[in-house]
């Protein structure tokens, strides 16, 4: 299975790559994760990447896109893989086009006024990745398993996020059309409950299969 998945940020689609990873199991790719452990390392990527993610915008096609090529060239990827964050435009979904052939494109999305108090309150620690939510009644300040205090993403300032948010409308939603007319989009609205929308998830991964073999009888 090789999946796209794409939303708003802040929508819960790199919760449900995650679970996708584990139950699935097929690689998650988020093109968002390898930039920030780019960031972390140090590297010529991590500093130019940075420059664009601090301010909300998306990071230049050429870099992205041979990141994402580079990526797709290990071993993990073999069994399959969930692209979590890439396509974000499409110049990136053409080119996506010439690197491999696509089975699904799922739009996990979310209204605004929901994403934007959420994004907000998110916490990350630093050490292992793991995000909670100071409006969560289970937060705590400190990471359970890293003993470090969680902090929150440069790019999870209100005014950061109201940026992502303009991006997406302006250049990820065109991605909607494109899917649609190749009959590749399965549309999940997310519900609060993470195990609600992974369901949704695999309803429309069934129902694309069950369509696929009834094609090819
Ligand atoms: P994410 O964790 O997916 O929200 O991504 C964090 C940031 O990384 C985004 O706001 C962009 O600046 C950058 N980024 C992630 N994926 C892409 C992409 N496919 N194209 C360009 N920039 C990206």
């Amino acid at each position: 299975m090789k999946l796209v998945l794409f939303g708003p940020p802040g929508s819960g689609k790199g919760t449900q790559a995650s679970l996708m990873k584990e139950r699935m199991n097929i690689a998650h790719i988020s093109t968002g994760d390898l930039f920030r452990k780019n960031i972390k390392e140090g590297t010529e990527l991590g500093v130019l990447a940075k420059s664009y993610i601090e301010k909300g915008q998306l990071v230049p096609d050429e870099v992205t896109i041979n990141m994402l090529k580079d990526r797709l060239s290990q071993g993990d990827c073999k069994n399959g893989y969930i692209l979590d964050g890439f396509p974000r435009n499409l110049n990136q979904a053409v080119a996506l086009e010439g690197i491999t052939e696509i089975d699904r494109a799922i739009l996990i999305d979310q209204k605004y006024d929901v994403i934007i108090p959420r994004l907000a309150g998110r916490r990350v620690c630093k050490a292992c990745g793991d995000t909670t939510n100071i409006k969560w009644p289970e937060y705590t300040p400190i990471c359970p398993k890293c003993n470090i205090p969680y902090v929150q993403r440069d790019d999870d300032k209100e005014e950061v996020i109201k940026a992502r948010l303009a991006d997406y409308e302006k250049q990820t939603t065109p991605l909607i059309d494109f899917y649609k007319k190749r009959d590749q989009l399965s549309v999940v609205n997310a519900s609060t409950e993470i195990e609600e929308t992974y369901k949704q998830v695999e309803e429309a991964l069934g129902k694309y299969k069950s369509t696929k073999s009834v094609f090819s009888k």
